[in-house]
């Protein structure tokens, strides 16, 4: 249907062509040659007319001298006989009719003619009868009268209508026998076109096993060739890449297949989210953790596994960096959930947050460790416990002994002796190393006992409202003594007008105290620099030194407990090791921040915040 409905159109569309060629032809050649004809016609029926006026004009001059009408009557006559002659008249040298042919009467227009038309030809209308060509031939020059002859126009017309019809006729066989002609050309080629569309078609749904059958030598043949060649190597291409694909996409599912095999025998619980917190992937070991199902989680918000997470989550997707936390476990099991965001490779330009793909948690069962922890704390806290009343009364009996030696026995003793002042002066710096040494250990036993309580969160906390300024300048006091002795100066940079702050003021003297003794303890010369300021809504506080300084790898290790820089096997321990991490306990209990920056051999500088909104909650 459709390729006939083409063959038509195609068909159509020539034989509107022939048909407008033709009526071109048509209406020129109709005009030129009925133009032609007419005029070839009048001209012969005016020199048929004069030739015929004349010569009754050359043989009646006699007749009418004689007035022999009935003569002249009959000669005028038999010229109505000739094809075209329509009337002859004869009229005297004063315009009257001497004879004529008219039947039954002169019209009018042939009265008013004889009068005024004397010589020539002229174009006549009369009523009834037609138009006539009336030619004028004077007898003897006119002085006898003129020989009127009308050759009738109608018969001009109708013998050119008639050469023109049979013209027309063979125009029109002509005509048809071109549209028959043309059929058939065009069917000859709209078939093979039509063929070659087809298989277009074909080509364009991937049937490059289709074929095309046109043979002919012409340029469609050599197209139809050309087109099946094309798709043969078309075919050829794609079979080639489908196997390419194929080896690709088995490579792939092998590759997915062993990624797939880490993931799910991976210890670690594992979850994949979106940046909308929807679960996307889970491992059987977070599904273990929590006790659910992996249908259970996948596509639910995180927060249903726990409230921790989602905030982890959330925290990671705004900071680049790892952030942890601690949640709960099924079975009263705990975990520690290490949470990074997960970004496209590229970064679009408008935001960078549109690469933010989600998050990966990963989870780790640490219920063992967690309790192996709190053994540990708990023997050494009834270890410290243990210690401490002995250690009181040794370190009370000391004092009293070196009290006793230096105000009575040193009197009694005869110091000129030289062994004896040398026994003296040993006991003395003995007894001094066990004083200082016995209060290193209860030191020690106390910030064991404080971290204890710290981390076991036996802690009450006395919140009250009170200025940083105060905090710095208690702190510095407690130290000015130790500044002196080593000759370091400590400047104090406070921000006029800062904000009151509501913190347990003990504790945060005790922070200050300890940045403040290490920065003494560590540097050599220079100065220690205590500043605090405001930095939006918290009070940040600074403790630089130009002291030894802390390497990059030791930064986030020093807030562990017991965690010292250096070799502490050689070299005598400076202190216990546990001061900074009563710091991070205390200060993140006020919902603050502790950290340092620092360049070895340059000196540190301790930092921590104070959150302004913190209202001891
Ligand atoms: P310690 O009682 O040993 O000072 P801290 O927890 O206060 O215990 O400090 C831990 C370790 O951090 C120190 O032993 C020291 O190695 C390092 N440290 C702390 N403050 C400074 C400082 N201002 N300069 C250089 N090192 C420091």
């Amino acid at each position: 249907m459709k390729i006939q409905m083409r063959m038509s159109k195609l068909f159509q569309k020539t034989l509107l062509g022939v048909i407008f060629l033709f009526t071109v032809i048509f209406i020129t050649i109709s005009f030129f040659s009925g133009w032609n004809l007419y005029r070839n016609l009048a001209e012969e029926y005016k020199s048929k007319g004069m030739a015929i006026a004349s010569s009754i004009a050359s043989s009646s001059a006699e007749t009418i001298l004689t007035l022999d009408s009935a003569t002249i009557q009959a000669m005028i006559d038999q010229f109505l006989d000739i094809e075209g002659v329509a009337y002859v008249f004869v009229i005297d040298s004063t315009g009257e009719i001497i004879s004529h042919t008219f039947t039954p009467a002169i019209p009018s227009e042939i009265k008013q003619i004889a009068h005024t038309h004397k010589s020539g030809i002229k174009d006549v209308y009369i009523e009834g009868m037609g138009n006539f060509l009336d030619i004028v031939s004077p007898i003897t020059e006119g002085s006898i009268g003129y020989v009127h002859v009308g050759m009738n126009k109608t018969i001009i017309t109708q013998k050119m209508w008639l050469v023109l019809s049979r013209q027309l006729t063979l125009l029109l066989l002509i005509f048809l026998l071109s549209v028959t002609l043309a059929y058939f050309m065009v069917n000859k080629i709209s078939q093979p076109l039509n063929k070659l569309t087809e298989y277009a078609k074909k080509l364009l749904t991937h049937d490059f096993d289709a074929k095309v059958d046109i043979n002919s030598k012409d340029e469609i043949g050599l197209l139809a060739q050309t087109m099946q060649s094309m798709a043969n190597n078309i075919n050829e291409v794609f079979d080639r890449y489908e196997f390419a694909l194929k080896d690709a996409v088995l490579e792939l599912q092998d590759t997915l297949a062993y990624l797939t095999t880490i993931i799910d025998n991976m210890a670690d619980g594992l979850i994949v989210v979106d940046k909308d917190g929807i679960v996307s992937h889970v491992n059987p070991a977070a599904s273990e953790m929590f006790g659910k199902q992996e249908f259970e989680m996948v596509g639910k918000n995180i927060k249903i596994l726990d409230p921790e997470l989602d905030k982890l989550v959330n925290k990671s997707l705004i900071k680049e960096e790892v952030v942890s936390t601690e949640i709960n476990l099924v079975d009263g099991r705990v975990g520690k959930a290490v949470a990074k965001s997960i970004k496209k490779e590229y970064f679009s330009e408008e935001s960078e947050a549109k690469g933010l793909l989600g998050s990966v948690i990963l989870i780790r069962d640490i219920t063992q460790e967690k309790e192996i922890d709190r053994l540990k704390t708990e023997f050494i806290t009834v270890v410290s416990h243990e210690l401490r009343t002995p250690l009181t009364s040794i370190l009370g009996f000391v004092e009293i002994i070196n009290k006793k030696f230096n105000d009575t026995i040193i009197s009694q003793l005869n110091l000129a002796d030289e062994k004896i002042l040398k026994v003296a002066n040993k006991i003395n710096k003995n007894l001094n190393i066990i004083l200082s040494e016995g209060e290193r250990i209860t030191s020690l036993i106390d910030n064991i006992l404080d971290i204890s309580k710290l981390e076991s969160g036996q802690i009450y906390w006395k919140f009250e409202e009170t200025s940083i300024q105060e905090i710095i300048i208690n702190a510095y006091k407690a130290l000015s003594s130790l500044f002196e002795q080593r000759g370091l100066p400590c400047y104090i940079e406070i921000q006029p007008n800062l904000p009151p702050i509501t913190v347990d003021k003990e504790r945060i003297i005790q922070v200050v105290i300890n940045l403040l003794s290490n920065a003494i303890k560590f540097t050599e010369k220079g100065y220690v620099k205590c500043k605090a300021s405001l930095n939006g809504k918290e009070v940040l506080v600074s403790v630089e030194d130009t002291g030894i300084g802390i390497p990059e790898s030791e930064k986030d290790k020093i807030f562990e407990k017991f965690k010292q820089v250096g070799d502490l096997i050689r070299s005598k321990p400076k202190g216990t090791g546990l001061g900074l991490a009563i710091s991070k306990q205390i200060i993140e209990a006020h919902g603050g921040k502790i950290w340092v920056e620092s360049e070895v051999g340059k000196g540190s500088t301790f930092y921590f915040t104070i959150s302004l909104e913190n209202r001891g909650k």
